[in-house]
């Protein structure tokens, strides 16, 4: 790691997690009105993955496909994540991947939904689920994907481009290893620049390894 220090981040309140299961958990998202999101989405995305993960990755929210299946990771963001975990040695399978803010926020354009950033308060407000989530699962690592999901589990005082490869952790005293968002990737106009972004991804995502018990 380039940092052995853990640095603290703000508490994350949450659901008290005795007798929830993660299941549980997700039957309880579906009728969540903590914020407006779920007004126009289609379905709340919870996170997806074994209970006893030993690494949790959070993205952003739901985008327009995870919206429609209801799982996390299944867009494009998601195959480019797949394709870069696969780079780093890491089995999907063995992570619970999830997102910040559980209900996909668009603007409608000539009937295209497009990506819309939640705000400070939906972040702050879907944190609640996030805790619940980590509370069960209690793993060795969290992987915080961009600023949003930097935000939920750090505050504002921690920086996807300064931060980046460094540790920290949440109050309840869960690691954060900080890195870009997939989706980033895709973004990028320049093959070249892609690439090398990718190859630095797959580097932080390495970062993880020693966090997996061995099989
Ligand atoms: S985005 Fe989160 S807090 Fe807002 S309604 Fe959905 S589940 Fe609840």
């Amino acid at each position: 790691m380039s940092s052995g220090i853990f640095h603290r981040g703000p508490a994350l309140a949450g659901p008290q997690a005795s007798g929830d299961t993660l299941e549980s958990l997700h039957q309880q998202a579906h009728a969540c009105e903590r914020c407006d999101l779920y007004r126009n989405a289609t379905q709340v995305v919870f996170g997806e993955g074994p209970m006893d993960a030993p690494v949790v990755m959070v993205g952003e929210q739901p985008g327009d496909k995870e919206d429609v299946a209801g799982r996390p990771f299944v867009g494009p963001a998601g195959h480019k994540l797949d394709v870069c975990l696969a780079e780093a040695g890491i089995d999907r399978s063995r992570c619970y991947l999830t997102n910040a803010v559980k209900h996909f926020k668009f603007e409608e354009r000539a009937k295209r939904r497009l990506h819309a950033k939640p705000n400070s308060g939906e972040i702050q407000r879907c944190a609640y689920w996030l805790a619940a989530e980590l509370r069960l699962i209690q793993p060795r690592l969290v992987v915080a994907m961009g600023a949003t999901a930097l935000t939920s589990l750090l505050g504002r005082n921690v920086r996807v481009t300064r931060d980046r490869g460094k540790l920290f952790a949440t109050p309840s005293g869960f690691p954060v290893l900080v890195t870009v968002h997939p989706s980033f990737l895709l973004r990028l106009p320049d093959p070249e620049e892609a690439r090398r972004e990718q190859s630095r991804f797959v580097e932080d995502l390495k970062k993880a390894l020693p966090f997996f018990p061995a099989p």
